[in-house]
């Protein structure tokens, strides 16, 4: 027998809201967290948004996850060993997690696993920015710590390479905490992150936007002393003459994130190339029996209340007996992804909740589903945009051997 029904890998809002779901359901549940309190990447969000959906609320990211670890703190069925660093899981006919600590090496057993360790930041090296490595070029995140959790401001002179929603945060925080930020750099014709965050971080504060535009080169010894800017082509290809020396002393990159999946990978877990997380059914549960994958590991979410919705359904589902599953393939068009991309046919509700991004900025869009070829649902939405991931009830009942497809269409904007 194993140690726990469901042991939940992260303590961010993700594992949170899973682990509650799981023990509110009866089941004894570890949450292993690798810092030294829970909240994950909510623990250094001090500016409004979070929760709007879930409370109708606009509370801080601390104030959102606060409302899920008291409920942790007090729920009679859930443990947490903080501290502590899941480094590998083992599956035989339970799941064998070595975790290490101050404690030591530990073995923890689980019946079913709950992967929820969020996603890490592409950094400067991967964006291929050349020159010297000085001092003052840090990624958003990093930035968001120093400014938030220490108190400290990382430059006075700032450029931010990329308009994802953490870039264009960072950016307002910076100018209210008394630096210049001199401009976001965006090598797309349109902005990665959410219109609000556009409207709400640079518009309200005259920070200028420029898109098809990289950093190319950074200059400086011991700390950043300039970068050089240039346009680039719908290829990403550098376009010669455009080059501008913009003297700064940092640097701030927000260029993407990327779901963590090593632990998931090191089981042979399959991974969706599109969200880089792995292929999922309606429960959440991975192509492998009994684990689970959710939060910003299964695919990035822009808010955090979707966040909790999968992490419940995941948690409600770790907390049942395991069954066999018949899956059936979901196929996709005009999607940057689609999630879950699997139906298991055995536990099919009324309808089905999917997330999706649409794979280029769209008016006038409809998305259809089909199965074996006849419109079975179908949905019109004034406009889409990849930045905005969108949720969607499907009625879907369908049987072995049939194909369902999800097809998304509309006018194309440039
Ligand atoms: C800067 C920023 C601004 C945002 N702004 C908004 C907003 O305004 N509104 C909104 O709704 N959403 C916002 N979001 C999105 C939202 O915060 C995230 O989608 C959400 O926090 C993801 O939750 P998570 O639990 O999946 O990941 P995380 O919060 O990253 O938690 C993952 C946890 O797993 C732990 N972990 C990882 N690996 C291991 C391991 N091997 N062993 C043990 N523990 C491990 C980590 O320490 C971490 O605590 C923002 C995100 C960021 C980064």
């Amino acid at each position: 027998m194993a140690d726990y029904k469901a042991v939940v890998i992260g303590g961010g809002p993700a594992g949170l809201a899973a682990a509650l779901a799981a023990a509110d359901k009866g089941a004894g549940t570890l949450i292993i967290e690798r810092e030294n309190r829970l909240g994950g990447i909510l623990k250094q969000c001090i500016h409004d948004g979070f929760g709007v959906i879930r409370f109708g609320e606009k509370l801080s990211g601390c104030e959102y996850a606060q409302r899920f670890i008291d409920k942790v703190k007090a729920h009679p069925g859930i443990e947490v060993r903080l501290l502590t660093f899941v480094i590998d899981i083992k599956k035989s006919d339970i799941f064998t997690i070595t975790a290490t600590s101050s404690r030591g090496i530990e073995t923890i057993t689980a019946e079913n696993l709950i992967f929820a360790n969020g996603c890490r930041e592409r950094t400067a090296r991967q964006v291929n920015i050349h020159g010297t490595r000085p001092a003052g070029v840090m990624t958003a995140g990093v930035a968001q710590n120093y400014v938030n959790l220490q108190g400290v401001l990382p430059g006075k002179r700032c450029v931010i390479l990329g308009s994802g929603d953490i870039g264009l945060i960072m950016a307002r925080r910076l100018t209210l905490e008394g630096a210049r930020v001199l401009g976001v750099y965006e090598a797309k014709s349109t902005p990665s992150g959410l219109t609000r965050n556009i409207v709400q971080c640079l518009h309200d504060f005259d920070i200028p936007l420029h898109l098809s535009k990289t950093v190319k080169r950074v200059f400086g010894h011991g700390r950043l002393e300039a970068v050089e800017v240039c346009s680039v082509n719908d290829k990403m290809e550098y376009i010669d003459g455009t080059e501008e020396i913009i003297p700064c002393d940092t640097l701030i990159v927000s260029v993407g994130l990327i779901p963590e999946n090593e632990l998931a990978e090191s089981l042979n877990i399959p991974l969706d190339p599109r969200t880089r997380g792995p292929f999922v059914d309606q429960n959440m549960m991975t192509l492998e029996d009994g684990v689970y994958s959710v939060g910003n590991c299964l695919h990035v979410h822009d808010l955090v209340d979707y966040v909790s919705e999968t992490a419940e359904t995941a948690g409600r589902a770790a907390a049942g007996s395991k069954a066999p599953r018949e899956l059936l393939d979901i196929e996709q068009e005009g999607f940057l992804y689609l999630v879950p991309q699997k139906l298991d046919l055995d536990s099919l509700a009324p309808e089905t909740v999917f997330y999706f991004r649409t794979a280029m900025p769209r008016e006038a869009a409809t998305l259809d589903v089909t199965v074996d070829g006849e419109v079975v649902f179908s949905k019109k939405y004034q406009n889409l945009k990849p930045p905005e991931m969108e949720r969607v009830e499907v009625p879907l009942s369908p049987k072995k051997g049939q194909t369902v497809k999800f097809f998304l269409s509309g006018r194309e904007v440039k």
